[in-house]
Order: C-alpha cells, then sequence, then structure tokens
C-alpha cells in the first residue's frame, strides 16, 4: 500500500504506468484495504461438477467435497435446478429429478462443501422447462415464426422459455428465493441466460412488441432487460446477505450478445463460456483471448472461465477426459492472461466414476497455482498497446459474402502473435482520454461500427499524440448500424471512400511499392506484394507508399497478367502528425492473412503495428517460436507470462505433446521507484539471474515446455 502510494506521488503521468495514477480515482482493488476486499475478489480457484438428473443416487457427496478440498478451491457451483430441482422445492412446475427421492442433495452437498470452508454458489438454467409448464403458463415460452412452442434442439420434452417473459420475474425469482431461504449459499448464478452466440427470436406476445432482433434497436431494448433482471436477481441474492451477489454466464469471445461494457459495470464475477475447442479450424490461443476481452470490461473484477476437461468441440464426449496436453494449455491460458482457473466436468456417475483421469491433472496443476497465489493477483496489465474490440461490429455488422465475422480478429491476433507484441483489448465504449492514456497506439481490425462520439474520442487521442492502425470498413457505418457516405475518420487518417467494396476475380489484387518505408522491412527483391481479398476503393493520396495493382485472373494462366499494372489507388495510406502515427489499409489485409497464411502480409501487419507504436514497448521478448505474453503487475511484483503455443496442433486442435523452446530473453522497463530482489521461474521452480541496465530489467528464460511464469519479487 505504502509503495504504491510512494508510486503515485512519483507523477508517472504517461506510459503504460499511467493507469496507476488513473487508479488514484477509480475503483481499483489494489487501492483497497485487504479486510474490505469482498470475498468474491478474493477467489484464486473455482471448481464444478455439473450435477445430473442421477447424481442424488450415484455420486458420494463427501468424496465429491473432499475433491475439491484437495485442490483448494475457494467456490463451487452446485445445481440447484436447470431443468430438474436438486431439493425438495414446493415452486410449481419445478419439476423434481427422477432420482432424487426424499432426499435433499443441494442440501448435503452444500453442507459438504461449507464443512470443508469452501464457498456455494447455487447454480440454475433458466432456458428451459417441460411440456406440464407449457399448458399451465403458455405464456412463458418462446414462440416461432408460426406462433407454436420452440422444442430444445436436442430433447424435444423439453421447450425454451422467453426471457422477456413473467418466467424470468416471477418463476426464477421465486426458486431463487425458495433456495435462499433453505440453505447458507453465498451466490446465485444462471447458466444459459443471458442466451450465449445469439439474441433469441421469438414472436411471443411480448416479443411482439419489441424491434426486430438483430437490429440495434432490438438490441437495446435485450440489453434493458438483461441489466433489469441482473439487478433483481442480485437484490434477491442479497435478501440472504448483503455479501452475496448474482452472476450470469456471458458467453464466449468477443461475440457475447449482452453489452458487456454495461454488465461489466454491473458485474462481480464475470463467468465465461469458453470450455475448450476441438478438432475443426480453431487456434489455440481462444481461452486467453477470453481473458482479454474480461479484463476490457471488469476493472480489475474477478473473472473465471470454465474450463472444460470433457471432450470439446464439434463432435461433443461430455462425458470423457480430453487429451491432457490440450486441458494444460487451456488452463495455461486462462491464469496467464489473468482470470482464475475453473475446472469443470459433467456428472458424478461419469466424473467419479466411469472417467476419473482429469481429477489429477487438476489437482495437481490447482495445487501449483496455489503455491503461488501472490504472483497470480494481478493489478494491472503492462503493455503500451490496445486493440479495440467491436462489440457492435460483431454483433450487426454484415461481412462480404462467405466472410466469417471472426476472421477479422484471428488474422490480427495471429499476426500480433507472431510480432510478440503485448496488449490489451479495448472495448469501443472505453475511448474516453482516461481510458486510452496508458496506450501509446490503438489498433482498430476492422472496426466497422463506431458512433460520431467514439470517432471523436478517437479523433481527440490522435491529437493528443496517440497512434492508430485501421483496417478495410472501419468507420463506415454508425453504432446503429447506418452506412456513413465517407469513413467516420475520414478526417484522421487523410482518407475518402472512392467506391464500394470490392472482391477479387480468383486472383487477389496486388500491392505496389511506390517508395521505401519503415513498413515494408524485410522485403527485397520484389515491387510488389500480395494485396487483400476485399477492398474499399479510397481516393488517391500524396506519395502513397503502397498502390493497388487491380485483381485479374488465376486460370487461364495466359490472362494472368496485370492488364493495368499502375494505378494511384492507395492500397496503404500513411501519416504522421507530430507524435501521431497514422496507418489505414484499405483491405481487409488482416482477415486476407488468417484466410491465406500469407507471410508477407503478416510481416507488412507487424511492421505496420511496429511502426505505430514507435517501437516504445514496456516489455519485449526475443526468442524463437511462436509464443503469447502477458506481463502484470502483481500483489508481489510483476510477473511476466509466456505460452507456448510452437506446436503443430496450434491451428486444430487438439495439442497431443508439447514441443519446449529454447531461450527466451525478456527486458521490462521497472516503474521509478521500483526495485526487484528475486526472479523466479514458477514453473522450473528455480532463480534465474538477472541485471537491471537503463531503468529496465533484462534476464533470460532458459526454456518454455507449455507455459512459464517469470514472477519477479519487487519491494
Ligand atoms: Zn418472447
Amino acid at each position: 500500500m505504502m509503495e504504491r502510494r510512494t508510486l503515485l506521488k512519483a507523477g508517472l503521468a504517461a506510459g503504460p504506468w499511467a493507469s496507476v495514477v488513473g487508479a488514484a480515482d477509480g475503483p481499483d482493488a489494489a487501492d483497497v484495504p485487504v479486510s474490505e476486499v469482498p470475498w468474491q475478489r478474493k477467489i484464486r480457484r473455482v471448481g464444478q461438477l455439473n450435477m445430473t438428473e442421477h447424481d442424488p443416487v450415484a455420486l458420494n457427496v463427501e468424496e465429491w467435497a473432499d475433491y475439491w478440498a484437495s485442490l483448494k478451491v475457494d467456490a463451487v457451483l452446485v445445481s440447484v435446478t436447470g431443468i430438474l430441482a436438486f431439493y425438495q422445492t414446493k415452486v410449481p412446475f419445478h419439476r423434481k429429478g427422477k432420482f432424487l427421492g426424499d432426499r435433499d442433495f443441494f442440501g448435503d452437498c452444500c453442507a459438504a462443501a461449507k464443512k470443508r470452508g469452501i464457498h456455494v454458489i447455487a447454480r440454475m438454467s433458466p432456458d428451459l422447462n417441460w411440456e406440464d409448464a407449457v399448458q399451465a403458463h403458455p405464456e412463458w415460452f418462446q414462440r416461432d415464426q408460426q406462433g407454436n412452442v420452440v422444442h430444445h434442439t436436442e430433447d424435444p420434452r423439453l421447450f425454451r422459455t422467453c426471457m422477456f417473459s413473467p418466467y424470468m420475474t416471477d418463476y426464477i425469482p421465486a426458486i431463487m428465493r425458495e433456495v435462499n431461504s433453505l440453505y447458507d449459499v453465498d451466490g446465485i448464478f444462471t447458466n444459459a441466460w443471458p442466451p450465449l452466440g445469439n439474441v433469441p427470436v421469438c414472436t411471443c406476445d411480448e416479443c411482439r412488441r419489441l424491434p426486430r432482433p438483430g437490429t440495434p434497436d432490438y438490441w437495446d431494448k435485450f440489453n434493458e432487460r438483461t441489466v433489469y433482471l441482473w439487478k433483481l436477481y442480485d437484490s434477491i441474492a442479497k435478501e440472504k446477505k448483503p455479501s452475496n451477489f448474482y452472476f450470469a454466464n456471458l458467453g464466449g469471445g468477443i461475440r457475447a450478445t449482452p453489452d458487456l461494457k454495461r454488465l461489466g459495470e454491473l458485474c462481480e464475477w464475470f463467468q465465461c463460456d469458453n470450455q475448450g475447442r476441438g478438432g475443426d479450424d480453431t487456434p489455440i490461443w481462444g481461452c486467453a483471448l477470453q481473458g482479454r476481452v474480461c479484463n476490457a470490461v471488469q476493472q480489475g473484477k474477478m473473472s473465471t472461465n470454465v474450463t472444460g476437461a470433457w471432450s470439446t468441440g464439434a463432435i461433443r464426449w461430455r462425458n470423457a477426459y480430453k487429451s491432457p496436453a490440450e486441458a494444460q494449455m487451456w488452463m495455461d491460458e486462462t491464469v496467464a492472461s489473468g482470470m482464475v482457473p475453473y475446472h469443470h466436468f459433467i456428472g458424478g456417475e461419469t466424473g467419479m466414476g466411469e472417467d476419473r483421469r482429469w481429477l489429477e491433472p487438476g489437482r495437481k496443476y490447482f495445487n501449483w497455482t496455489a503455491k503461488h497465489d501472490r504472483h497470480f493477483v494481478n493489478r494491472r496489465s503492462i503493455c503500451n498497446l490496445g486493440v479495440v474490440m467491436g462489440q457492435r461490429t460483431h454483433l450487426f455488422y454484415t461481412p462480404p459474402r462467405g466472410v466469417a465475422m471472426a476472421q477479422y480478429m484471428d488474422g490480427m491476433y495471429y499476426a500480433l502473435l507472431e510480432g510478440r507484441f503485448l496488449f490489451d483489448f479495448v472495448h469501443e465504449d472505453n475511448l474516453a482520454p482516461q481510458d486510452l492514456q496508458k496506450y501509446s497506439a490503438l489498433v482498430l481490425p476492422n472496426t466497422a461500427l463506431l458512433s460520431d462520439e467514439q470517432c471523436r474520442q478517437l479523433r481527440a487521442y490522435a491529437a493528443s499524440g496517440g497512434s492508430l492502425l485501421a483496417t478495410f470498413e472501419t468507420s463506415m457505418y454508425t453504432e446503429r448500424n447506418q452506412r456513413r457516405a465517407d469513413f467516420g475518420l475520414a478526417d484522421v487518417f487523410g482518407i475518402h471512400k472512392a467506391g464500394d467494396v470490392k472482391g477479387t476475380n480468383g486472383n487477389a489484387y496486388y500491392a505496389r511499392i511506390e517508395k521505401p518505408h519503415e513498413i515494408l522491412a524485410g522485403f527485397a527483391d520484389t515491387h510488389w506484394l500480395p494485396g487483400a481479398e476485399y477492398r474499399l476503393p479510397i481516393a488517391p493520396v500524396d506519395g502513397p507508399v503502397l498502390t493497388v495493382v487491380p485483381g485479374f485472373v488465376a486460370y487461364p494462366p495466359e490472362l494472368a497478367y496485370p492488364p493495368q499494372p499502375h494505378t494511384d489507388e492507395p492500397a496503404v495510406v500513411l501519416r504522421e502528425k507530430g507524435k501521431s502515427r497514422l496507418a489505414y489499409f484499405p483491405g481487409d489485409i488482416e482477415r486476407t492473412m488468417w484466410r491465406s497464411g500469407h507471410t508477407d502480409l503478416s510481416r507488412l501487419l507487424q511492421n505496420t503495428i511496429r511502426w505505430v507504436s514507435g517501437g516504445s514497448a514496456p516489455v519485449s521478448v526475443e526468442g524463437d517460436g511462436v509464443i503469447e505474453t502477458f506481463a502484470w503487475e502483481t500483489e508481489a511484483g510483476f510477473a511476466v507470462h509466456v505460452l507456448n503455443y510452437t506446436n503443430p496442433n496450434m491451428h486444430r486442435g487438439w495439442i497431443r505433446n508439447f514441443y519446449p523452446i529454447g531461450a527466451q530473453k525478456v527486458r521490462m522497463k521497472l516503474p521509478a521507484g521500483r526495485r526487484v530482489t528475486r526472479v523466479e521461474l514458477l514453473r522450473a521452480e528455480t532463480n534465474v539471474p538477472f541485471r537491471v541496465t537503463g531503468g529496465a530489467i533484462e534476464f533470460t528464460i532458459p526454456k518454455v515446455v507449455d507455459y512459464e511464469v517469470a514472477a519477479m519479487y519487487s519491494a
């Protein structure tokens, strides 16, 4: 505490440490005495065995509780209901499971956990109910276009409830209050609401009064309802005791359905449902990306990602363990990105019986984290590069035909990793000066939807010396998804739209090199580079660095030459105004890189990111291999986390084995007045020598198997 105060007085007004100053008047756990920190912000580990209907007769409750106690978890989620009550409920239509008998299964689990000092969160799922409820309360349920109730896709005996109906304000609160009255719970959680992935399309009487689903107008009502229900449920949780709270499943990745900025303000515990990947073309970094989403909105409050030890992916085995290496990497990413690890499996009968392989690795991993808790309590991330996550763009923007929205961020993310950049995600609604002061540059990967106010904020950021890199249709739409005549950021980048989005006819366009520039470092012996698959033509500019050579056919080869070898249409626009560096690519260069894997495009992106950020990164990690890196100021000092993705299964699951990488040279600028007394590698469990020169600490991590944490003890 005293050290932090001293640091505040040292008056570090800018750069990656600027948020230290910002924290003085903002909510920051670091400034609150430990005794006043709410219990949920001290959670370091969470466990959940997702209970099945059969568990009241299949699960050994004492064994279950002993297991979680042996993992040193601070909280367990225990099912009160999904579609079935796990206790002797009196709430009408709250159906009891057929194996429950007269047993109080939830009560037994709750007591067993409490006896071991573990907090209990009552878990419920408000998304489905049975036929008898449909008969008695037709108004509770979603309707399709024909006005029929909507069956669940996997089990047609179940029907989808509507979140705008009294089901959510009568039935669900009745269960919450009943649970409060019977059990010593510490919080209430809803799974499967708010809806994951997509907003509901419903034609019930309530919903017919709403704007058309999929529109920003609908989203406003959806968010209003979500916030209303969240506050209602939180107030019910607090009826039990003031330290209790409510939280919900907030889905996976950037494409969460509710407004994450608004919920981040409400939410004590950001629970992500990004449980793992499968054998499809999903990159390994999905969990670390999730952590960045949480950090962008949680203001230092707790977040967890439910990590499925079960077999995730397109083909699922919910009751069989996955590849241990894959499960471990997902857990590594959870911890590295600043979330609390959450170990999860399905069913007592299967999880504690048929397939017990997930138990021991979880125990080993959690006990390792428990040994080093102080190094995983993060105060703030150390970096000066921000990547804007455009939630509205992800929800409402229509990319060119056949293009998946996720490809823009996938491509940019890959280039950032290849370039070994350290960065934060920045929510589009967090662009005020105090939000941006730690960043020297912002990257906007096709952030198509930006309001006039957001454009004004970005303009002010650039005017005050901040740098920007944007691609493709960034700022071409308002926050209501209305197309502008010209870019909202036209004046900032010095660009003007000169046509509609153009695709390619089999052979994408090229970018002709007009003159040398830093962003072309490493390109020799060529007059042109590959362009993007899609581009938005813009008007000519003075002294372009790259110009467009329009596309032509790939086949037949006789016609595969440029009929027009030179144009004045810019393929990139670069500007320098004072300290501010501005780069705009009219092509969807990051997405094209993702789709094609083209190394030139990745190099061009990396060079340009390096150019806009001005080479001022507070942390660098040099060495071979594809890694993802996080640097944190921690309770103990500082920590640099290195995730080793160098693996034949980086882009397609699952990881089978780890392939260790060699020496990684770390250099980190130290804030004024901070000394490091020791650098410990938490995975290798050894200290490494270090030196401090020019205000920066330098040391080498000799080897990284899957993950290493270089923990710096600082006085
Ligand atoms: Zn409805």
